[in-house]
């Protein structure tokens, strides 16, 4: 157990560190953030921060070195740079975690093999294979680079087979998956923590909207067209954990079908559509996550109202902040982030 008073490493440092940090700092830890950028979320509400590349192993080995254990808040590191952090100090998730859900090939495989069902899918390497995918899957269809893809980004969608060498094109020619378009009426995700100990606590299914590919809202209960597929989907997500001995929060993401819920993708991670959990139930994603890579026992999933809805702020969106506050029951988050780009996340609010 790393007990109170004790330094917890995070790798990363943008909004996902900093609401990990508050939560590491509210149960008395100290918070090491490492991460390259110039302006680190994270790092402003940390003991302590590296600012150093990745590939940077004397600086990871120096990290090591200063912390008790380490976490991660996103998960596009290099598995070597994990590996050699792991050498020194427990690290939670596991790479095992990190394999999996780096490569979309091998997420859906991973959750194929579980019983879980994605969308039709085939992999592409190359502009022939691409065709040989569009020939099976149809259109319209989705290509997505198997790595480094987020918020929609490194995608392109095809409408027609002629769309082909575009797409390729779009996407710079890097290894992909086709996925065919998947006819969904809502979207929504499975959060869960699971512990040192394989405990495991589910929070209620949020009901995702999305713009542009960006998550905008998150709103629970869920309505009927999700509640009838969260307990298969919240099921499945439990066998993922257990399979990969995850240990933190993971988060599944999925779309809802009159055939079932099909999955999209996963995080080994705290995510966007848990964010409503800082104030929406007894202990949040970030108070979870930080209790199970420590070895505590997990808190409480229950709700705390009857209905919660988050809502991102995206880009110019922060500029509402003085507005929101008028509403004397809007809680108020944001990021520190001074550059504002369109759909940059820069904050979110949550209502009871
Ligand atoms: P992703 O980054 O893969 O989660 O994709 C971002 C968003 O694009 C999803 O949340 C969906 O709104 C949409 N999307 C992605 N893949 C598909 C698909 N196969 N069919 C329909 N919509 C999709």
């Amino acid at each position: 157990m790393i007990e109170p008073g004790a330094t917890i490493g995070i790798i990363g440092g943008g909004q996902l560190g900093r609401m990990l940090a508050l939560a590491a700092a509210s149960m008395g830890y100290r918070v090491h953030v490492f991460a390259p950028e110039a302006e680190l979320p994270a790092g402003d509400v940390a003991a302590d921060v590296t600012r150093a590349s990745y590939a940077d192993t004397a600086a990871l080995d120096g990290f090591a070195a200063a912390v008790d254990v380490v976490t991660f808040e996103f998960e596009n590191i290099d598995t070597a740079a994990i590996a050699r952090v792991a050498a020194r100090v427990p690290v939670y998730p596991s790479a095992k975690s990190l394999e999996v859900a780096q490569d979309r090939v091998a997420e859906k495989r991973f959750v194929e093999a579980l019983g879980g069902q994605p969308a039709a899918w085939a992999a592409v390497d190359s502009l022939a294979d691409l065709d040989a995918a569009i020939a099976l899957l149809g259109c319209p269809s989705v290509l997505k680079t198997r790595r480094l893809g987020y918020d929609g980004k490194g995608q392109a969608r095809l409408t027609t087979p002629g769309d082909a060498a575009a797409a390729w094109a779009a996407i710079g020619g890097q290894p992909a998956i086709l996925e065919a378009w998947v006819d969904f009426s809502h979207e929504f995700s499975v959060l869960l923590a699971r512990g040192q100990d394989g405990e495991v606590v589910t929070w209620a299914v949020p009901h995702n909207s999305h713009q542009g590919g960006i998550l905008d809202t998150s709103r629970v209960p869920a309505p009927p067209e999700i509640a009838v597929h969260s307990a298969a989907a919240t099921a499945l997500a439990i066998r993922v954990a257990e399979a990969l001995e995850h240990v933190g929060v993971l988060t599944l993401e999925f779309f809802a079908t009159p055939e079932g819920p099909r999955f999209n993708e996963m995080a080994p991670r705290v995510h966007n559509s848990g964010h409503w959990t800082i104030e929406g139930a007894r202990a949040s994603q970030f108070e979870n996550h930080i209790r199970a890579v420590c070895g505590l026992p997990l808190g409480s999933t229950e709700l705390t109202a009857p209905e919660v809805l988050m809502k991102n702020l995206l880009g110019e969106d922060v500029h509402d902040w003085q507005r929101l506050l008028a509403d004397r029951r809007a809680h108020l988050h944001l990021y520190g982030k001074s550059e504002i780009k369109p759909g940059r996340k820069m904050g979110h609010v949550t209502w009871l």
